[in-house]
């Protein structure tokens, strides 16, 4: 049944395939280091060495990633 604390807001991945390969698959319960968090939007990796990766990108490619997923992801 429901677990007896709320759980603050679960963090929902918003993309189905790694940024850094897409055609890698997200899992459906990521790591804590298999996620990461930008401009308020949840981004889940295929590995902790991709969150790594995507940390270095430039905010303008961050936001063509973003861009791609909010037109391809219904959800
Ligand atoms: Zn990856």
């Amino acid at each position: 049944m429901a677990a007896p604390h709320p759980e603050p807001a679960a963090a929902k991945v918003e993309n189905l395939t790694c940024p850094v390969h897409p055609d890698q698959a997200i899992a459906d319960d990521p790591a804590p280091g298999q996620l990461a968090q930008h401009k308020g939007h949840s981004i889940g990796f295929c590995s902790d060495r991709c969150a790594g990766e995507w940390a270095r990108w430039s905010d303008a490619r961050k936001a063509s990633f973003l861009d791609l997923i909010a037109g391809a992801d219904p959800r």
